[in-house]
C-alpha cells in the first residue's frame, strides 16, 4: 500500500528519495517549479538534461512522459522530469495528465525509489484549474500498481492544500 499525504511547502526542499519536476518538453528549463529545480539543484540537472536531448530525446520529452536525471546538490537522489499537457478549455487531456503521475511513479519503480514528492502537475503556468488538477492526481495514484512506500503531494500555497486535501479527503 502507497501512502499518500498532502503537505505545503517547496519542492526543492524535499527530503525524498525522488522530486518529479513539472518540465517543459525542451528539458532545458522553464519557471515555476522547473526554475525552482534548475536553480537549487545546480548545473548538474542541466547537463544531464541537455545529454537526454543529444540522445534519447532529440525533439523533446513527449507531454506525459517522465525521464530521471540526478538531482544535483538537492537533498533528494532523483529528479524525474514529466511534461504536463496544457490546459485546454475545448479538448479533454486529463488522459494526458493522469500519465504524468502514473509514468513518474513507474520511473520511481525502477530506479527502486520508494518516497517520492509531486508538485501540482499542469497548474501554474499551464493553467490546469487547480481542484481538477488535485482529483486526477490523488486518483491516478491511488489506482497505480507501484512499489512505492510515499507519495507526497507537495503544494506550494494553501489554496492547492485545500484541493488536494479534499481529493484525499473523499473515497
Ligand atoms: P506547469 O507548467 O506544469 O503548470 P508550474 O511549475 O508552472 O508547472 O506549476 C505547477 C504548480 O507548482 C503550481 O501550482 C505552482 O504554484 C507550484 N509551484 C511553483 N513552484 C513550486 C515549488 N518550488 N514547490 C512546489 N510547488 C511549486
Amino acid at each position: 500500500m502507497t501512502r499518500i499525504e498532502a503537505v505545503r511547502g517547496d519542492i526543492t526542499e524535499q527530503h525524498v528519495d525522488a522530486v518529479v519536476n513539472a518540465a517543459n518538453s525542451s528539458l532545458l528549463g522553464g519557471g515555476g517549479v522547473d526554475g525552482a529545480i534548475h536553480r537549487k539543484g545546480g548545473p548538474e540537472i542541466l547537463s544531464a538534461c541537455r545529454d537526454l536531448r543529444a540522445s534519447r530525446y532529440g525533439k523533446g520529452l513527449p507531454t506525459g512522459q517522465a525521464v530521471a536525471t540526478t538531482a544535483g546538490r538537492l537533498p533528494a537522489r532523483w529528479v524525474i522530469h514529466t511534461v504536463g499537457p496544457v490546459w485546454s478549455a475545448t479538448e479533454d487531456r486529463s488522459a494526458l495528465l493522469a500519465s504524468c503521475y502514473r509514468e513518474s511513479l513507474r520511473v520511481a519503480d525502477e530506479l527502486g525509489a520508494r518516497t517520492v514528492a509531486f508538485p501540482a502537475i499542469s497548474t501554474g503556468i499551464y493553467g490546469w484549474p487547480m481542484d481538477d488538477g488535485a482529483r486526477i492526481a490523488v486518483e491516478t495514484v491511488r489506482a497505480a500498481d507501484t512499489a512505492v512506500d510515499e507519495v507526497r503531494f507537495v503544494l506550494f500555497d494553501d489554496r492547492a492544500l485545500t484541493e488536494f486535501t479534499a481529493a484525499l479527503s473523499t473515497s
